[in-house]
């Protein structure tokens, strides 16, 4: 069986970051790299949106920019101003369609459907797939949004909705996310954030047709696409193994307060590369050791408090919107972060500090 340099097990958003990555940097033009994806095509199946708070090489798959935001409690709306760090939507089939084409270039580059079709004793590998841990008091954010089109101008393109809380809370924390596109044309997506220990809150077409119709009074749309899915809030800790580093959310990239996860992708790309000469001595690439001490706390606070989430979140914004974006893609200094401390209730926070 072929042996290769490189393996990278998980041909989606990660292992293909990585590979364009090393790539674009001439990093495969002496070595061998074998993409293992079971998936017969590639479609547009995500939409990945985050404030860009640093380069990445997708600017081209940025379906829209926006420089303002709003977050709605039921009888409040908040204005924000992002034009420093916009919010970006990347649409994956651009991005699988750009990577795919320029992957296929390369003759050192293999694609395999299972790892068991090639050797893989002698290869350094970079794993995408967690191995997710089921346990029922495990928190997820998971939800479902539609791409919409209507006949007439509808929505204000300048401006997402990142968190409307004015929606039925079922004891969990729930909200809808709003991306227009265009002024006929936005994704609509109700959002949890719970245990998934039933499918309860998983009646997701009828929360989405009900808040389309009867909260933003919208009734003549068609849907043009849809997406399913399912964050975990939480990390699978593997033992470290000389020839293997895990990437994407396997390998922790995800911010565990909020879901983000791909420009953290970017950035361990980006760092694997740089190091990808030593490669087996390198220190493991992680979300910053203060952040991950602040989402557990955080978590806790959402698993025992879940009523008062919508007012904690809507209080995270009162400072400086460019400060909470920054906090939020993990990108703040020491001062903003005690910023954002203060505009919190502290006495819930400490008390989950010190719960077990
Ligand atoms: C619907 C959705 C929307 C999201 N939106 C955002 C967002 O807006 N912003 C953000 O920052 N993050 C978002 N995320 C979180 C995160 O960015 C994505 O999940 C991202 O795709 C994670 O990349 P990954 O490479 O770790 O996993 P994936 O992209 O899921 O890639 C894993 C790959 O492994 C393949 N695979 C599975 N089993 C095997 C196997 N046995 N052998 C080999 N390959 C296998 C899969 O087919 C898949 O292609 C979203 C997640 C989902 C599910």
């Amino acid at each position: 069986m072929k042996d290769f340099d490189y393996i990278i097990i998980g041909g989606g958003c990660a292992g293909l970051s990585l590979a364009y990555e090393l790539e674009i940097h001439k990093k495969l033009e002496d070595k061998t790299l074998a993409i293992i994806e079971p998936r017969k095509e590639y479609y547009k199946d995500k939409t990945w949106s985050f404030w860009k708070t640093t380069p990445h090489n997708y600017d081209d798959c940025v379906k829209k920019s926006w420089k303002n935001f709003s977050i709605n409690l039921p009888n409040k709306t908040k204005f924000l101003e992002c034009g420093k760090y916009p919010y970006q939507s990347i649409d994956s089939g651009l991005f699988y369609e750009k990577i795919n084409k320029k992957l296929k270039l390369n003759k050192n580059i293999y694609f395999y459907k299972n790892i068991n079709e090639i050797s893989s004793e002698n290869s350094f590998i970079f794993n995408s797939v967690p191995n997710l841990n089921r346990n029922e008091n495990n928190l997820w954010q998971h939800f479902c949004g539609v791409e919409i089109e209507t006949n007439n101008n509808f929505f204000d393109d300048e401006i997402i909705n990142l968190m409307d809380f004015d929606c039925n809370q079922r004891n969990s924390v729930h909200f809808f996310y709003t991306l227009p596109y265009t002024k006929n044309k936005a994704l609509v997506e109700t959002t949890w954030l719970s245990k998934m220990n039933d499918n309860s809150q998983k009646d997701y077409d009828e929360q989405i047709r009900e808040y389309i119709e009867n909260h933003l009074n919208l009734k003549d749309y068609k849907i043009t696409y849809k997406e399913e899915g399912a964050i975990p809030l939480f990390h699978t800790s593997y033992p470290r193994e000389k020839n293997k580093i895990n990437i994407g959310t396997a390998g922790g990239m995800t911010r565990l307060s909020t879901g983000y996860t791909f420009l953290n992708i970017q950035e361990h790309c980006k760092f694997i590369r740089e190091n990808i000469e030593n490669i087996t001595e390198v220190k493991l690439f992680e979300i910053e050791k203060k952040y991950q001490f602040l989402d557990k706390i955080f978590l806790k606070v959402i698993e025992k408090n879940p009523e008062k989430m919508p007012n904690i979140f809507f209080k995270m914004f009162d400072g400086s919107s460019n400060t909470v974006v920054k906090f939020l893609s993990n990108k703040s200094n020491i001062l903003e972060d005690f910023s954002i401390i203060l505009n919190m209730p502290k006495w819930i926070f400490i008390k989950e500090l010190f719960r077990n």
